[in-house]
């Protein structure tokens, strides 16, 4: 599959980022898939984001968490990690310095 144009994963030293943090994270004798058993695991090249659903059923997008994603290559089943708390992305600073100026 060919990866999309701005995907954040793609360049190799992000990747090599987020492989650095699941090698200090995730022990090794911990890797087997928990649904099929297998040991092979694919890094996506994007970034995801989970966004808060309200009470009212809309999306909030004031409330987002970016994550990546691995996933096992013989069954599917994908992990889903916390991109901020990784420190894989770092959250921009307050948005009021980034508004529209009158300039
Ligand atoms: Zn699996």
């Amino acid at each position: 599959m060919e990866t999309p144009k701005g995907s954040v994963l793609e360049t190799d030293e992000k990747r090599k980022a987020v492989l650095e943090w699941l090698n200090a994270h995730w022990p090794k004798e911990k890797r087997p898939c928990p649904i099929c058993g297998q040991t092979t695991w694919n890094l996506s090249s994007d970034l995801w984001v989970i966004a808060r659903l309200t009470d009212k059923r809309a999306v909030d997008l004031g409330t987002i968490y970016p994550s990546f994603t691995i996933t096992c290559t013989n069954c599917a089943y994908t992990m889903l990690f916390n991109a901020v708390l990784s420190g894989i992305w770092q959250v921009p600073q307050s948005s009021e310095n980034e508004g529209p100026t009158n300039g």
